[in-house]
């Protein structure tokens, strides 16, 4: 008996590609979590955290705050995200990850309507779409088990009070709230 091989396709997890998705990046310093992204995304997302070494928490968070201005500093290529990682340098991942989706996803494609979004995707909306971890084409029961699966993971009782949880709790609820709003028929 012949058995089928098939071989086994996960996507990209950057919201517009269909590309495959066959190098990880952590989504944590516990390196618990991955991305899977194509290689291009990869390397976008690798310089997406790059872009934080050696920054203070002030300085990320006005960056963070600095819309569609998309200044290039000097770059490094190749840099370890494994080591970063592991020496701690890295910070909020769900921070960098929601930069590095507005500079690769939000400015370059303003216009573009993706899925059963009902218009293009403004920045705040990328950024949901960042901290809920989805994409378009999106169904009202995805987001709703996610953001579940989400508020019970970041739920400040169950996480000891921790202020970071409880952020995060925050964003997830409103990151919901402006989904549902994007998808539903008014
Ligand atoms: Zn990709």
């Amino acid at each position: 008996m012949i058995k089928e091989q098939k071989k086994f396709f996960r996507k990209c997890d950057h919201p517009d590609c269909e590309l495959e998705g066959e190098y990880r990046a952590p989504k944590n310093r516990n390196l618990t979590e991955y991305y899977w992204f194509c290689l291009k995304h990869v390397s976008e997302y690798n310089k997406a955290w790059n872009f934080y070494d050696g920054m203070s928490q002030e300085e990320i968070e006005r960056e963070n705050k600095l819309d569609e201005t998309w200044h290039s500093p000097s770059w490094k290529f190749g840099i370890n995200l494994e080591n970063l990682a592991k020496e701690g340098r890295l910070d909020d991942p769900f921070e960098i990850y929601n930069t590095y989706m507005r500079r690769v996803g939000g400015a370059k494609n303003k216009t573009k309507i993706y899925g059963n979004a009902k218009s293009a995707l403004t920045t705040k909306e990328w950024e949901a779409l960042g901290i809920l971890e989805l994409q378009f084409p999106l169904t009202e029961v995805q987001l709703k088990t996610k953001y579940k699966q989400l508020v019970k993971k970041y739920h400040p009782d169950l996480n000891g009070g921790s202020k970071q949880a409880e952020e995060m709790f925050k964003k997830v609820a409103e990151s919901y709230r402006i989904l549902l709003k994007k998808i539903q028929k008014s």
